[in-house]
Protein backbone atom coordinates (compact mmCIF):
# COMPACT_ATOMS: atom_id res chain seq x y z
CA UNK A 1 0.00 0.00 0.00
CA UNK A 2 1.45 3.56 -0.95
CA UNK A 3 0.15 5.96 1.38
CA UNK A 4 -1.39 8.69 -0.43
CA UNK A 5 -0.43 12.37 1.47
CA UNK A 6 -3.85 12.81 3.45
CA UNK A 7 -4.81 9.17 3.39
CA UNK A 8 -5.89 8.28 6.71
CA UNK A 9 -7.57 5.26 9.28
CA UNK A 10 -11.24 6.20 11.49
CA UNK A 11 -11.73 4.53 13.83
CA UNK A 12 -15.52 4.03 15.84
CA UNK A 13 -16.32 2.92 19.24
CA UNK A 14 -19.91 2.64 19.87
CA UNK A 15 -21.85 1.89 22.89
CA UNK A 16 -25.03 2.23 24.05
CA UNK A 17 -25.11 5.68 24.49
CA UNK A 18 -22.68 7.49 22.83
CA UNK A 19 -20.35 6.59 19.54
CA UNK A 20 -16.88 7.88 20.10
CA UNK A 21 -14.72 8.28 16.69
CA UNK A 22 -11.04 9.23 16.05
CA UNK A 23 -9.20 9.79 12.62
CA UNK A 24 -5.62 8.85 12.32
CA UNK A 25 -3.06 9.86 9.21
CA UNK A 26 -1.52 7.40 7.66
CA UNK A 27 1.13 5.79 7.50
CA UNK A 28 2.07 6.90 10.96
CA UNK A 29 -1.53 7.12 12.55
CA UNK A 30 -1.24 10.30 14.24
CA UNK A 31 -4.20 11.95 15.56
CA UNK A 32 -6.06 14.22 12.96
CA UNK A 33 -9.37 14.52 14.66
CA UNK A 34 -11.25 12.88 17.64
CA UNK A 35 -15.00 13.44 19.00
CA UNK A 36 -18.18 11.48 20.31
CA UNK A 37 -21.33 12.30 20.37
CA UNK A 38 -23.27 11.42 23.53
CA UNK A 39 -26.46 10.58 25.24
CA UNK A 40 -28.44 8.56 22.38
CA UNK A 41 -31.52 7.92 23.43
CA UNK A 42 -31.36 10.10 26.34
CA UNK A 43 -32.69 13.32 26.15
CA UNK A 44 -30.46 15.69 24.35
CA UNK A 45 -27.49 14.51 22.15
CA UNK A 46 -24.65 16.24 22.04
CA UNK A 47 -21.62 16.35 19.53
CA UNK A 48 -18.20 17.85 19.40
CA UNK A 49 -14.97 17.25 17.53
CA UNK A 50 -11.48 18.18 18.51
CA UNK A 51 -8.62 18.46 16.23
CA UNK A 52 -4.90 16.71 17.24
CA UNK A 53 -4.52 19.90 19.98
CA UNK A 54 -7.75 19.80 21.50
CA UNK A 55 -9.18 22.77 19.55
CA UNK A 56 -12.80 22.31 19.15
CA UNK A 57 -13.65 21.74 15.34
CA UNK A 58 -17.26 21.18 15.54
CA UNK A 59 -20.17 21.07 18.31
CA UNK A 60 -23.40 20.34 17.80
CA UNK A 61 -26.40 19.96 20.35
CA UNK A 62 -29.82 18.43 19.75
CA UNK A 63 -33.14 19.21 21.63
CA UNK A 64 -34.36 15.33 21.64
CA UNK A 65 -32.42 12.14 21.80
CA UNK A 66 -30.99 11.04 18.55
CA UNK A 67 -30.80 7.14 17.42
CA UNK A 68 -27.36 5.17 16.47
CA UNK A 69 -28.66 5.34 13.02
CA UNK A 70 -29.11 8.84 13.27
CA UNK A 71 -25.93 9.66 14.84
CA UNK A 72 -23.97 7.61 12.30
CA UNK A 73 -25.73 9.81 9.21
CA UNK A 74 -24.41 12.74 10.87
CA UNK A 75 -21.22 11.69 11.84
CA UNK A 76 -20.69 10.94 7.89
CA UNK A 77 -22.18 13.77 7.19
CA UNK A 78 -19.68 15.78 9.02
CA UNK A 79 -16.78 14.34 7.99
CA UNK A 80 -17.84 14.28 4.73
CA UNK A 81 -17.80 18.44 5.47
CA UNK A 82 -14.60 18.28 7.66
CA UNK A 83 -12.57 15.71 6.33
CA UNK A 84 -13.02 17.06 2.92
CA UNK A 85 -8.74 16.78 2.71
CA UNK A 86 -8.47 13.25 3.45
CA UNK A 87 -9.15 10.25 2.41
CA UNK A 88 -10.26 7.43 4.80
CA UNK A 89 -9.10 3.71 3.35
CA UNK A 90 -10.87 2.22 6.08
CA UNK A 91 -12.58 1.78 9.09
CA UNK A 92 -11.66 0.24 12.11
CA UNK A 93 -14.63 -1.12 14.77
CA UNK A 94 -14.32 -1.84 18.48
CA UNK A 95 -16.69 -4.63 18.55
CA UNK A 96 -17.29 -6.09 21.86
CA UNK A 97 -17.41 -9.80 21.38
CA UNK A 98 -15.52 -12.15 18.52
CA UNK A 99 -16.42 -15.20 20.49
CA UNK A 100 -14.27 -18.72 19.89
CA UNK A 101 -13.64 -17.89 16.06
CA UNK A 102 -11.57 -14.43 16.18
CA UNK A 103 -8.15 -13.81 17.95
CA UNK A 104 -6.96 -11.57 15.87
CA UNK A 105 -8.70 -8.17 14.14
CA UNK A 106 -11.01 -9.53 10.80
CA UNK A 107 -12.29 -7.97 8.37
CA UNK A 108 -15.79 -7.18 8.23
CA UNK A 109 -17.26 -8.64 5.13
CA UNK A 110 -20.53 -10.68 4.95
CA UNK A 111 -19.85 -13.69 5.97
CA UNK A 112 -17.89 -12.37 9.09
CA UNK A 113 -20.90 -9.92 10.18
CA UNK A 114 -23.05 -13.15 9.73
CA UNK A 115 -21.22 -14.73 12.21
CA UNK A 116 -21.05 -12.03 14.67
CA UNK A 117 -24.50 -11.64 14.64
CA UNK A 118 -24.76 -14.83 15.67
CA UNK A 119 -23.29 -13.77 18.65
CA UNK A 120 -25.11 -11.56 19.96
CA UNK A 121 -26.73 -13.16 22.84
CA UNK A 122 -23.27 -13.58 24.16
CA UNK A 123 -23.49 -9.60 24.51
CA UNK A 124 -26.63 -8.27 24.28
CA UNK A 125 -26.30 -5.16 25.63
CA UNK A 126 -23.12 -3.91 23.58
CA UNK A 127 -22.94 -5.73 20.28
CA UNK A 128 -25.84 -4.81 18.56
CA UNK A 129 -24.32 -1.22 19.09
CA UNK A 130 -21.46 -2.36 17.51
CA UNK A 131 -22.37 -3.86 14.03
CA UNK A 132 -25.06 -1.20 13.69
CA UNK A 133 -22.75 1.78 12.60
CA UNK A 134 -20.73 -1.35 10.26
CA UNK A 135 -23.95 -2.28 8.55
CA UNK A 136 -24.64 1.42 8.01
CA UNK A 137 -21.33 1.93 6.13
CA UNK A 138 -21.43 -1.04 4.29
CA UNK A 139 -24.41 0.61 2.51
CA UNK A 140 -23.63 4.10 2.28
CA UNK A 141 -19.96 3.28 0.92
CA UNK A 142 -19.56 -0.71 0.47
CA UNK A 143 -16.39 -0.26 -1.03
CA UNK A 144 -14.92 1.11 1.99
CA UNK A 145 -12.64 -1.59 4.04
CA UNK A 146 -14.13 -2.41 7.48
CA UNK A 147 -12.04 -3.49 10.33
CA UNK A 148 -13.12 -5.59 13.38
CA UNK A 149 -10.75 -5.17 16.76
CA UNK A 150 -12.55 -7.45 19.40
CA UNK A 151 -11.90 -6.77 22.97
CA UNK A 152 -12.05 -10.43 23.93
CA UNK A 153 -9.03 -11.00 21.45
CA UNK A 154 -6.12 -10.41 23.43
CA UNK A 155 -7.41 -12.90 25.88
CA UNK A 156 -7.78 -15.82 23.47
CA UNK A 157 -4.35 -16.58 24.56
CA UNK A 158 -4.89 -17.85 28.00
CA UNK A 159 -4.57 -21.04 29.25
CA UNK A 160 -7.31 -23.34 28.77
CA UNK A 161 -7.69 -23.45 32.83
CA UNK A 162 -7.65 -19.59 32.91
CA UNK A 163 -10.46 -19.48 30.09
CA UNK A 164 -12.67 -22.67 31.90
CA UNK A 165 -15.82 -22.89 34.65
CA UNK A 166 -16.19 -25.93 35.96
CA UNK A 167 -19.26 -26.98 34.10
CA UNK A 168 -19.73 -30.33 32.20
CA UNK A 169 -18.52 -30.53 28.48
CA UNK A 170 -21.90 -30.26 27.39
CA UNK A 171 -22.39 -26.66 28.72
CA UNK A 172 -18.82 -25.65 27.68
CA UNK A 173 -19.17 -26.65 24.28
CA UNK A 174 -22.29 -24.03 23.55
CA UNK A 175 -19.47 -21.58 24.36
CA UNK A 176 -20.21 -21.11 28.14
CA UNK A 177 -16.67 -20.26 28.96
CA UNK A 178 -14.45 -17.08 30.48
CA UNK A 179 -13.61 -14.38 27.30
CA UNK A 180 -12.43 -11.46 29.26
CA UNK A 181 -12.52 -8.02 27.98
CA UNK A 182 -11.06 -4.63 27.99
CA UNK A 183 -8.43 -6.40 25.68
CA UNK A 184 -7.72 -4.05 23.33
CA UNK A 185 -6.57 -1.65 26.43
CA UNK A 186 -4.42 -4.25 27.45
CA UNK A 187 -3.22 -5.15 24.15
CA UNK A 188 -2.61 -1.73 23.97
CA UNK A 189 -0.66 -1.46 27.21
CA UNK A 190 1.46 -4.50 26.63
CA UNK A 191 2.62 -3.05 23.52
CA UNK A 192 3.58 0.46 25.11
CA UNK A 193 5.06 -0.87 28.48
CA UNK A 194 8.18 -2.38 27.29
CA UNK A 195 8.91 0.85 25.14
CA UNK A 196 9.53 3.01 28.37
CA UNK A 197 11.03 0.09 30.15
CA UNK A 198 12.48 -2.30 27.81
CA UNK A 199 13.47 -4.73 30.99
CA UNK A 200 9.16 -5.00 30.97
CA UNK A 201 9.25 -7.43 27.82
CA UNK A 202 8.96 -10.22 29.01
CA UNK A 203 7.59 -9.44 32.96
CA UNK A 204 4.91 -10.12 35.26
CA UNK A 205 2.35 -7.54 34.83
CA UNK A 206 -1.38 -6.85 36.38
CA UNK A 207 -2.99 -4.00 34.98
CA UNK A 208 -6.03 -2.43 35.73
CA UNK A 209 -8.06 -0.73 33.45
CA UNK A 210 -10.77 1.24 35.76
CA UNK A 211 -13.02 3.32 33.92
CA UNK A 212 -17.23 3.06 33.74
CA UNK A 213 -16.28 -0.57 32.77
CA UNK A 214 -13.79 -2.05 35.33
CA UNK A 215 -11.24 -5.07 34.72
CA UNK A 216 -8.28 -6.33 35.79
CA UNK A 217 -5.77 -8.50 33.62
CA UNK A 218 -2.71 -10.69 34.41
CA UNK A 219 -0.32 -10.89 31.55
CA UNK A 220 3.21 -12.07 31.04
CA UNK A 221 5.54 -11.26 27.98
CA UNK A 222 3.18 -8.83 26.62
CA UNK A 223 0.08 -12.08 26.62
CA UNK A 224 -2.58 -12.35 28.81
CA UNK A 225 -2.72 -14.79 31.30
CA UNK A 226 -5.65 -14.56 33.35
CA UNK A 227 -8.37 -11.66 33.61
CA UNK A 228 -11.81 -10.19 36.22
CA UNK A 229 -14.14 -10.63 33.55
CA UNK A 230 -15.30 -13.78 32.05
CA UNK A 231 -18.19 -14.60 30.32
CA UNK A 232 -19.74 -11.08 29.86
CA UNK A 233 -18.93 -7.55 31.11
CA UNK A 234 -20.52 -7.76 34.58
CA UNK A 235 -18.05 -10.45 36.09
CA UNK A 236 -14.96 -9.58 38.54
CA UNK A 237 -14.85 -5.75 39.94
CA UNK A 238 -17.53 -3.26 41.06
CA UNK A 239 -17.89 -1.07 38.07
CA UNK A 240 -19.82 2.69 37.37
CA UNK A 241 -23.17 0.93 37.63
CA UNK A 242 -22.23 -2.62 37.27
CA UNK A 243 -21.91 -5.09 40.33
CA UNK A 244 -18.97 -7.12 39.47
CA UNK A 245 -18.74 -10.92 40.74
CA UNK A 246 -21.69 -11.87 42.55
CA UNK A 247 -22.42 -15.40 43.65
CA UNK A 248 -24.70 -17.07 41.39
CA UNK A 249 -26.88 -18.07 43.99
CA UNK A 250 -27.80 -14.30 44.61
CA UNK A 251 -29.32 -14.55 40.92
CA UNK A 252 -31.73 -17.65 41.41
CA UNK A 253 -32.09 -16.30 45.02
CA UNK A 254 -33.97 -12.90 43.02
CA UNK A 255 -35.78 -14.74 40.75
CA UNK A 256 -37.02 -17.42 42.66
CA UNK A 257 -37.76 -16.24 46.01
CA UNK A 258 -38.22 -12.41 45.48
CA UNK A 259 -40.02 -13.36 42.50
CA UNK A 260 -38.22 -10.47 40.02
CA UNK A 261 -38.21 -10.82 36.48
CA UNK A 262 -35.04 -11.95 34.60
CA UNK A 263 -34.89 -8.12 32.61
CA UNK A 264 -34.91 -6.90 35.99
CA UNK A 265 -32.33 -8.48 37.07
CA UNK A 266 -30.42 -7.94 34.30
CA UNK A 267 -31.03 -4.17 35.32
CA UNK A 268 -30.21 -4.11 38.72
CA UNK A 269 -26.94 -6.20 38.14
CA UNK A 270 -25.99 -3.93 34.91
CA UNK A 271 -27.08 -0.77 35.77
CA UNK A 272 -28.41 -0.12 38.85
CA UNK A 273 -25.36 -1.68 41.39
CA UNK A 274 -21.62 -0.84 41.51
CA UNK A 275 -20.57 2.46 42.46
CA UNK A 276 -23.97 4.32 41.91
CA UNK A 277 -25.98 1.34 43.89
CA UNK A 278 -23.66 1.30 46.58
CA UNK A 279 -23.42 4.88 47.50
CA UNK A 280 -27.32 5.82 46.16
CA UNK A 281 -25.32 9.30 44.91
CA UNK A 282 -23.98 8.22 41.50
CA UNK A 283 -21.58 5.84 39.43
CA UNK A 284 -19.28 9.04 38.72
CA UNK A 285 -16.37 8.67 40.95
CA UNK A 286 -15.23 12.44 41.18
CA UNK A 287 -18.76 12.61 42.80
CA UNK A 288 -17.91 10.44 45.35
CA UNK A 289 -14.42 11.61 46.16
CA UNK A 290 -15.67 15.09 46.24
CA UNK A 291 -19.07 13.67 48.66
CA UNK A 292 -18.97 13.66 52.88
CA UNK A 293 -21.67 11.31 52.54
CA UNK A 294 -20.07 7.74 54.33
CA UNK A 295 -22.07 5.33 51.26
CA UNK A 296 -20.01 7.52 48.85
CA UNK A 297 -16.83 6.15 51.24
CA UNK A 298 -17.93 2.76 51.50
CA UNK A 299 -18.67 2.50 47.47
CA UNK A 300 -15.21 3.67 47.10
CA UNK A 301 -13.89 1.20 50.04
CA UNK A 302 -15.84 -1.74 47.85
CA UNK A 303 -13.74 -1.08 44.88
CA UNK A 304 -10.51 -1.26 46.55
CA UNK A 305 -11.47 -3.72 48.74
CA UNK A 306 -12.22 -5.60 45.35
CA UNK A 307 -9.36 -4.77 43.44
CA UNK A 308 -7.26 -5.29 46.43
CA UNK A 309 -8.29 -9.06 46.55
CA UNK A 310 -8.39 -9.91 42.51
CA UNK A 311 -4.83 -8.31 42.69
CA UNK A 312 -3.69 -11.24 44.75
CA UNK A 313 -5.45 -14.01 42.41
CA UNK A 314 -3.65 -12.47 39.20
CA UNK A 315 -0.19 -12.41 41.00
CA UNK A 316 -1.28 -15.98 41.98
CA UNK A 317 -2.06 -16.89 38.11
CA UNK A 318 1.34 -15.29 37.28
CA UNK A 319 3.39 -16.57 40.46
CA UNK A 320 4.53 -13.35 41.50
CA UNK A 321 4.45 -9.69 40.05
CA UNK A 322 7.09 -7.14 38.60
CA UNK A 323 4.56 -4.85 37.65
CA UNK A 324 1.38 -3.06 38.24
CA UNK A 325 -0.23 -0.65 35.80
CA UNK A 326 -3.18 1.75 35.89
CA UNK A 327 -5.17 3.12 33.25
CA UNK A 328 -8.68 4.09 32.25
CA UNK A 329 -10.53 7.20 33.48
CA UNK A 330 -10.19 6.45 37.20
CA UNK A 331 -6.94 4.47 37.00
CA UNK A 332 -5.12 7.81 35.38
CA UNK A 333 -7.13 10.62 37.27
CA UNK A 334 -7.71 9.31 41.38
CA UNK A 335 -4.55 9.76 43.02
CA UNK A 336 -6.20 8.71 46.52
CA UNK A 337 -7.61 5.50 44.80
CA UNK A 338 -4.22 4.12 43.38
CA UNK A 339 -2.65 4.96 46.72
CA UNK A 340 -5.32 3.53 48.75
CA UNK A 341 -4.99 0.07 46.47
CA UNK A 342 -0.90 0.13 46.86
CA UNK A 343 -0.98 0.46 50.75
CA UNK A 344 -3.23 -2.68 50.18
CA UNK A 345 -0.60 -4.30 48.05
CA UNK A 346 2.52 -3.45 50.46
CA UNK A 347 2.63 -7.10 51.18
CA UNK A 348 3.17 -7.82 47.59
CA UNK A 349 5.41 -5.28 47.35
CA UNK A 350 3.90 -2.20 46.15
CA UNK A 351 5.41 1.16 47.39
CA UNK A 352 4.14 4.58 45.49
CA UNK A 353 6.21 7.92 44.72
CA UNK A 354 3.65 9.49 46.82
CA UNK A 355 4.78 12.93 45.20
CA UNK A 356 4.52 11.17 41.39
CA UNK A 357 1.23 9.51 42.53
CA UNK A 358 0.06 13.37 43.29
CA UNK A 359 1.53 14.95 40.53
CA UNK A 360 1.71 12.39 37.54
CA UNK A 361 4.08 13.80 34.04
CA UNK A 362 1.86 13.54 31.38
CA UNK A 363 1.41 10.58 29.40
CA UNK A 364 2.98 6.83 30.60
CA UNK A 365 4.92 7.54 33.85
CA UNK A 366 6.21 5.29 36.52
CA UNK A 367 5.20 6.38 40.10
CA UNK A 368 6.57 3.97 42.28
CA UNK A 369 9.19 4.33 45.08
CA UNK A 370 13.00 3.56 44.18
CA UNK A 371 12.47 0.97 46.82
CA UNK A 372 9.26 -0.66 45.18
CA UNK A 373 9.51 -4.40 44.83
CA UNK A 374 7.59 -4.00 41.92
CA UNK A 375 7.41 -1.14 39.21
CA UNK A 376 4.16 1.15 39.26
CA UNK A 377 2.87 2.76 36.13
CA UNK A 378 0.48 4.99 34.65
CA UNK A 379 -0.47 3.98 31.38
CA UNK A 380 -3.63 6.23 29.50
CA UNK A 381 -5.80 4.12 27.61
CA UNK A 382 -5.58 4.16 24.28
CA UNK A 383 -7.68 1.57 22.70
CA UNK A 384 -8.30 3.75 19.73
CA UNK A 385 -4.78 3.90 18.51
CA UNK A 386 -4.60 -0.03 18.69
CA UNK A 387 -7.11 -0.05 16.89
CA UNK A 388 -6.05 2.22 14.12
CA UNK A 389 -2.43 -0.12 14.40
CA UNK A 390 -4.92 -3.33 13.51
CA UNK A 391 -6.70 -1.70 10.77
CA UNK A 392 -3.91 -0.39 9.12
CA UNK A 393 -2.23 -3.52 9.40
CA UNK A 394 -4.98 -5.25 8.06
CA UNK A 395 -4.95 -2.82 4.86
CA UNK A 396 -0.94 -3.08 4.46
CA UNK A 397 -2.01 -7.14 4.64
CA UNK A 398 -4.59 -6.97 1.41
P1 LIG B 1 -15.38 4.66 30.03
O1 LIG B 1 -15.24 3.27 30.60
O2 LIG B 1 -16.80 5.06 29.80
O3 LIG B 1 -14.45 4.92 28.85
P2 LIG B 1 -13.61 6.43 31.50
O4 LIG B 1 -12.39 5.62 31.26
O5 LIG B 1 -13.72 7.76 30.86
O6 LIG B 1 -14.93 5.61 31.23
O7 LIG B 1 -13.74 6.61 33.10
C1 LIG B 1 -14.80 7.25 33.69
C2 LIG B 1 -14.55 7.28 35.19
O8 LIG B 1 -13.34 8.00 35.45
C3 LIG B 1 -15.66 7.98 35.97
O9 LIG B 1 -15.96 7.26 37.16
C4 LIG B 1 -15.00 9.29 36.34
O10 LIG B 1 -15.53 9.83 37.53
C5 LIG B 1 -13.56 8.86 36.53
N1 LIG B 1 -12.69 10.03 36.52
C6 LIG B 1 -12.42 10.87 35.50
N2 LIG B 1 -11.63 11.90 35.91
C7 LIG B 1 -11.41 11.69 37.25
C8 LIG B 1 -10.67 12.39 38.26
N3 LIG B 1 -10.02 13.51 37.97
N4 LIG B 1 -10.66 11.87 39.50
C9 LIG B 1 -11.32 10.74 39.80
N5 LIG B 1 -12.04 10.03 38.89
C10 LIG B 1 -12.08 10.49 37.64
Amino acid sequence: MQPHATDCVAVINAGSSSIKFSVHRLPDLALAFKGRIENLYRGATRFIAQDADGATVGERSWPDALDHHAGMAFLIDFAERELAGYRVRAVGHRIVHGGVDYSGPQRLIEPVLERLERLVPLAPLHLPHNLAPVRALMALAPGLPQVGCFDTAFHTAQPALAQAFALPPAITDLGIRRYGFHGLSYEYIAATLPQHEPALAGARVVAAHLGNGASMCAMRGGRSVASTMGFTAVDGLPMGTRCGALDPGVVIYLIEELGMEVSSVQRLMYQESGLLGVSGLSSDMRTLEASSDPRAQLAIDLLVYRIGRELGSLAASLGGLDALVFSGGIGENSARLRAAVCRDAAWLGAELDPGLNAAPPPGVARISAPASRMSIWLVPANEELMIARHTRDLLEEA
